[in-house]
C-alpha cells in the first residue's frame, strides 16, 4: 500500500504494514518508508492485498 511520507514528501511505498487501531476506535495501518525507511501512519485498513501476502499460502510446504 502507499502512504505519505513526510521525509521524502512524496506517496512511498509501505513496507510492513501492519494494522493497527487508533485511541478512537478507528483502524489504521503502520509501517515503514520502503525509500528511507521513516515510520508511515495510514487512517485506515489496507486493501487487504497486501495484509494477507504473508498471511495466506506457505505452510503446506510444497515439495
Ligand atoms: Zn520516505
Amino acid at each position: 500500500m502507499e502512504a505519505y511520507c513526510v521525509k521524502c514528501r512524496q506517496k512511498r511505498e509501505m513496507k510492513d504494514a501492519t494494522e493497527t487501531t487508533m485511541k478512537n476506535g478507528k483502524p489504521a495501518t503502520t509501517g515503514t518508508c520502503s525509500v528511507c525507511g521513516t515510520k508511515l501512519f495510514k487512517i485506515g485498513k489496507g486493501t487487504g492485498a497486501e495484509a494477507g501476502a504473508g498471511a495466506k499460502g506457505g505452510g503446506d510446504g510444497g515439495k
